[in-house]
């Protein structure tokens, strides 16, 4: 048997993460056949010339190649490649900057929804970045391809399902009436929802949550105050005092989704600090796998779930909006997002999701075959588990079959993706494994969404007011004394708050 995999030349943290996103089996050990280096120093020039493959990710390069999908929302920039063969060797170069992307936590406004039916506007990061992964596993592909070997890596979703479904439900406060309605509409998913409850207005109320309990569904922290601050010491406060509440309640908090969405180093921290085991923002990633956020000093030990960032309520922020067209953007999106082998993971409020009660929706998607369906922290438990160390052994026989096998015992729940041609996978159980295209099951996945599909960044300019007030962090929603001034600014802030008797 021969090992199987990446050899990362020196330290290369965005690389790890990608290639531990995409479950390749991967170390620093020069025996692997392909490897990806950040520097193509004498090490790596040798490998090529005797007959080796590199992926080098470079700060500059000269693209002799294009794929056909981009990086940005609503334009065409371009992910660039450039092959260059020596011998028999090959070395694949990609620009820097298609993969530094995936730091990318800019909030943007978006005009989202299907051509001439409905449309939403939409705050979440313009980056596409599961077009990231994808594109970084065309190009192992690619270098596998010139071993004659398949590229082998785990699959994204439990037992084999071509992908995984749940509903996030962000209640931003508590309404008797709107929380039965939705407890209805998800009925049908049981208890594989998972909610998160804004603590403020459930504080002093220790009833109002026995019937969610009841339900079995996750329930996570929204946060006390519906708002996302810029600085460490704020957020602490703001999450600290929403976990007191949620376990007050007998919960045990494992799970955050930021208020509005909106993700910053700041908060990135602060919740490595409290230790949850996920959060969710789509300000940093909307409609991908989950990922390890890029953090100044590293990589961040709390996964990002993301979901897809549309809630219904985002609809009536255009004018003639029909009940039928925002139902026929989630049927449209929810298939999409399937067959393209990606997470179903829809999001709404108390007060938007019932507005899709009617629309068949759960009941349609839930018919449809290989679905995983549990709560986001079910699922971003076992991706952690699918985070392990993964070593993998393959052996060609006169046939040209190729077996592989790995070492220690896999969870019976992961199974292995083999990526024959672009977008085709066909999915492989066991500790040992032949590459033989004819076995079952086998799937087909698109590329993009479909053409009707709309996602187009919209330009909003801030009044210098405005700028000033995001600038300093200010809100009316804290009270001053919730609130922490531990630097200048936050000082500042303080005493705005103070004479604009917020909280007094
Ligand atoms: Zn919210």
């Amino acid at each position: 048997m021969q090992p199987y995999g990446i050899h990362t030349v020196g330290d290369v943290p965005l690389l790890t993460d990608l290639l531990s996103e995409l479950g390749i089996a991967y170390a620093n050990q020069p025996v692997l056949p392909v490897w990806v280096t950040q520097t193509l120093n004498k090490d790596v020039m040798t490998h090529v010339q005797q007959g080796g493959v590199v992926v080098a990710v470079l700060p500059r390069i000269a693209p002799t190649h294009h794929t056909e999908y981009s990086v940005y929302h609503g334009s065409h920039v371009p992910f660039p490649y450039d092959i260059e063969r020596i011998g028999t060797g090959l070395i694949l170069k990609i620009s820097q900057e298609s993969l530094s992307y995936r730091a990318d936590h800019q909030r943007n406004w978006h005009k989202v929804g299907l051509q001439d039916r409905a449309y939403a506007l939409v705050p979440a990061t313009s980056v596409a970045k599961d077009r990231i992964l994808q594109f970084f596993a065309d190009m192992l592909r690619i270098a596998f391809a010139h071993l004659n070997l398949p590229l082998v890596h785990l699959w994204f979703f439990p037992h084999k399902a071509r992908t995984h479904f749940t509903i996030r439900v962000d209640a931003d406060w508590y309404d008797e009436q709107e929380w039965v309605s939705t407890r209805q509409f998800l009925a049908p998913l049981g208890s594989h929802a998972s909610w998160f409850l804004t603590c403020r207005d459930v504080a002093r109320q220790p009833d109002v949550l026995k019937p969610l309990i009841a339900t079995g569904v996750e329930i996570g922290s929204h946060s006390y105050y519906h708002y996302t601050f810029k600085d460490v010491a704020n957020n602490a406060t703001n999450i600290q005092m929403a976990d007191h509440v949620l376990r007050t309640h007998g919960i045990d908090v494992q799970s955050f989704v930021s208020p509005s969405a909106k993700w910053n180093p700041a908060l990135q921290q602060t919740i490595e600090q409290q230790t949850y085991l996920y959060s969710s923002e789509f300000n940093y990633a909307h409609d991908a796998y989950p990922l390890t956020p890029s953090l100044p000093r590293g990589t961040s030990a709390s996964l990002q779930v993301p979901v897809h960032p549309v809630c219904p309520i985002n609809f009536s922020k255009f004018p003639n909006q029909s009940s039928e067209g925002i139902h026929a953007y989630y049927r449209v999106v929810a298939r999409s997002l399937y067959d393209r082998g990606l997470p179903l993971h829809l999001y709404g409020h108390p007060s938007d999701l019932p507005l899709l009660e009617g629309s068949g929706l759960l009941e349609d998607i839930l018919s449809w075959p290989h679905l995983s369906v549990s709560t986001l922290r079910e699922y971003a438990s076992w991706w952690k588990m699918r985070l392990k160390p993964l070593t993998l052994s393959y052996e060609r026989s006169a046939d040209a079959t190729v077996r592989f096998a790995t070492e220690g015992s896999l969870d019976s729940s992961h199974s292995f993706a083999l990526s024959t041609k672009p977008y085709e996978v066909i999915l492989k159980d066991g500790s040992s494994f032949e590459w033989s295209p004819a076995s079952a099951p086998t799937y087909t996945l698109t590329a993009n969404f479909p053409s009707s599909f709309v996602f187009e960044p919209i330009h909003r300019s801030l009044n210098l007011r405005s700028k000033i007030g995001e600038w300093l962090d200010f809100e009316y929603i804290v009270p001053a004394a919730d609130y922490k001034a531990t630097t200048l600014k936050t000082g500042v802030n303080k005493i705005l708050k103070k004479i604009h008797r917020i909280g007094v």
